[in-house]
């Protein structure tokens, strides 16, 4: 939680060298990809750089919406993926780490976001990637949501695992078809760029699955497409407004997380081990 403090509150580029100085304690150096226009700057961490084994990518954004202290979304993530660090550190697994910049679209220009996702596919080679593992509000509940996942991605690679290591911890989860013109994140550029096997992963509150799955399924593609947005429930009604504050998380949502991630790997390195 003490993560998530630090970058709460902070615009995106104080969020960023917080990130950078979290790693630095930690005796990581990350190599940073920027431009300069539009300006991003993603940080990336490589714990076994020279290997040619297939690789897990990790990512979550560390930009938040203009106007919000951006707790949940998605200091959250972060949190998660610096915890992720912390335990891989004195290991070499065929994982890489993404902290992204510019998720968020600019308040300016409101469509507009995932600018370090797609500038990141846009400059790496994609061929050793086996699957993404996005990260978004991973501060609240206990219900994994997996997502997007359509009717027929519900066999992907990357969910079936992901279903299996959260059965092997016994968290509850749910995957569920969150339309992009409603919300996407980090995952899309890599699925725009053919990796399939590109999904988010979410803490809700179990509570309010039930009720998010009835909001989804009323869903109307085109009057969203004209800004016509349905009042979803928690997380999802607290993100990007002033509300979304560490003072509303829990340190054991960022935990469970963490437990699952682990759980994932260590389910899919080659020894099993
Ligand atoms: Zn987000």
């Amino acid at each position: 939680m003490e993560h998530v403090r630090n970058l709460e509150n902070r615009d995106n580029r104080a969020r960023g060298q917080q990130v950078l100085a979290a790693l630095r304690v930690l005796g990581i150096e990350p190599v940073v990809q920027e431009r300069r226009w539009p300006r991003i700057r993603n940080i990336i961490v490589d714990f076994s750089p020279n290997s040619g084994a297939k690789k897990l990518l990790f990512s979550a954004h560390y930009d938040a919406a203009k106007g919000s202290p951006g707790a949940n979304d998605n200091a959250s993530g972060v949190a998660v993926l610096l915890g992720l660090c912390q335990k891989l550190r004195h290991l070499q697994p065929p994982i890489r780490l993404v902290f992204f910049d510019r998720e968020e679209a600019s308040s300016r220009v409101p469509r507009l976001g995932l600018l370090g996702s797609f500038y990141y596919v846009w400059k790496n080679n994609l061929k050793n990637i086996a699957a993404v593992y996005n990260l978004e509000f991973c501060g609240l509940g206990d219900c994994l949501g997996i997502w997007p996942v359509r009717a027929g991605q519900a066999k992907l690679a990357a969910v079936k695992e992901v279903e299996k290591a959260a059965i092997r911890r016994d968290i509850p989860f749910q995957p569920v078809d969150i339309p992009w013109p409603l919300l996407t994140s980090d995952h899309l550029p890599f699925r725009v760029k053919g990796v399939n096997n590109s999904i988010t992963l979410s803490l809700l509150p179990a509570g309010q699955v039930p009720m998010l799955k009835k909001q989804l399924a009323a869903i109307s593609i085109p009057r969203l497409l004209i800004g016509r947005k349905p009042a979803l429930p928690q997380p999802f009604s607290v993100i990007h407004t002033d509300k979304d504050t560490s003072s509303r998380l829990s340190e054991d949502s960022l935990r469970l997380m963490l437990s699952l991630l682990l759980e994932l790997i260590k389910s899919s390195s080659p020894s099993g081990s």
